[in-house]
């Protein structure tokens, strides 16, 4: 993953005037989404984001990521609330709502299709599973083989064409995008080779996630991206809608994230970790955050608030592997007070 020579020139961090970013104070985000109660990786994501931009006198906005429709679920959204208020950590102005965001995606997909940057597809994911030509490497996704490229002259041709509903891919160009992050450097990912055009308008007509998130930060004015490392594939991605929108990229950062003792993701189904059960079980949220601040490198009593941390808090002293969560872990945060 990591980057050739600089100089080696595929598609480079695009944005005028580079340095810029650095002196202003930041704009950062919070953005759970409600498909689950929040545990103590998101909250690790979570304080980082928030100590980051607020040690440079920065902003901080909460946005609900509720495209996911049916999993997502209003009894969530007053938990992440509730959570997010526990541990400490506030955000400015009222909290966004991608489902509110509906116009503004489809502006987004209007200039997308102006410049002629987008094709109609009316594939399913099944076909698109056996028509994949090589057996590919680890799980992920299937990489789109092109099947509607050049097909159809547009969603309402291919519709009646073929009967089905269309979705709008982006036409991605071959080749290499640099993504340069605040803890990972640089990294290249051939977006074509890995995933192929991908989808930026589900055949439900939903917006897909990759693009929503770019018209989101952009709309919130957010100009620093702290998030787990496996998102860093998904920023190449935006990278490429940025650039078409013409939409400054962001201070990103992705995080290693944190796994169970057994080096396995988290997963949002870790109800012993979730924060509402760690309240539950009698756990002071200054531990919480004392632990996370202590596994992320930064300097902290064993009980701190997170703006406690700022005076001393550095992005860089984070450790750039996972962190495993111990098993006994609950008992260590009871125990810290
Ligand atoms: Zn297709």
């Amino acid at each position: 993953m990591s980057e050739g020579p600089p100089g080696g020139e595929p598609r480079s961090p695009s944005t005028g005037g580079a340095s810029d970013a650095a002196d202003r104070p930041p704009t950062g985000r919070l953005a759970p989404s409600p498909t689950g109660r929040l545990h103590l990786g998101h909250a690790r994501s979570f304080l980082l984001a928030w100590c980051s931009a607020r040690a440079r006198g920065g902003r901080v906005v909460l946005r609900v990521d509720d495209l996911d429709g049916p999993r997502c679920r209003e009894e969530f959204v007053a938990g992440l609330l509730e959570d997010l208020d526990w541990l400490g950590l506030d955000w400015d102005g009222p909290p966004a709502r991608q489902s509110e965001h509906g116009a503004a995606y489809a502006a987004a997909l209007e200039r997308l299709e102006a410049r002629g940057a987008l094709y109609a597809c009316v594939c399913t994911r099944a076909e698109i599973r056996s028509a994949r030509s090589a057996p590919q490497a680890g799980a992920g996704e299937a990489r789109y083989p092109g099947t509607c490229r050049d097909r159809h002259a547009d969603a309402a041709a291919a519709e009646a064409a073929t009967g089905r509903t269309a979705g709008l891919r982006l036409r991605v160009p071959a080749g290499p995008v640099v993504v340069r992050d605040a803890l990972a450097g640089e990294s290249a990912h051939d977006v074509a080779a890995e995933v192929g055009d991908f989808l930026v308008a589900r055949r439900d007509g939903a917006v897909a996630y990759q693009l929503a998130v770019v018209v989101d930060d952009d709309l919130q004015g957010v100009d620093e991206v702290i998030r787990g490392d496996d998102l860093l594939p998904s920023a190449a991605r935006q990278a490429l809608l940025m650039d078409l929108l013409d939409v400054p990229r962001p201070r990103w950062a992705h995080v290693p994230l944190l796994t169970d003792a057994a080096g396995t993701r988290l997963a949002k189904r870790t109800d012993a970790l979730a924060l509402a059960s760690l309240r539950a079980a009698g756990v002071d949220p200054r531990a919480v955050v004392g632990w996370l601040a202590e596994v992320s490198g930064q300097p902290a009593s064993p009980r701190a608030t997170p703006a406690e941390l700022l005076a001393s808090f550095d992005l860089q002293r984070l450790p750039r592997a996972p962190v495993p969560v111990p098993d006994d872990v609950v008992e260590r945060l009871r125990a810290r007070g």
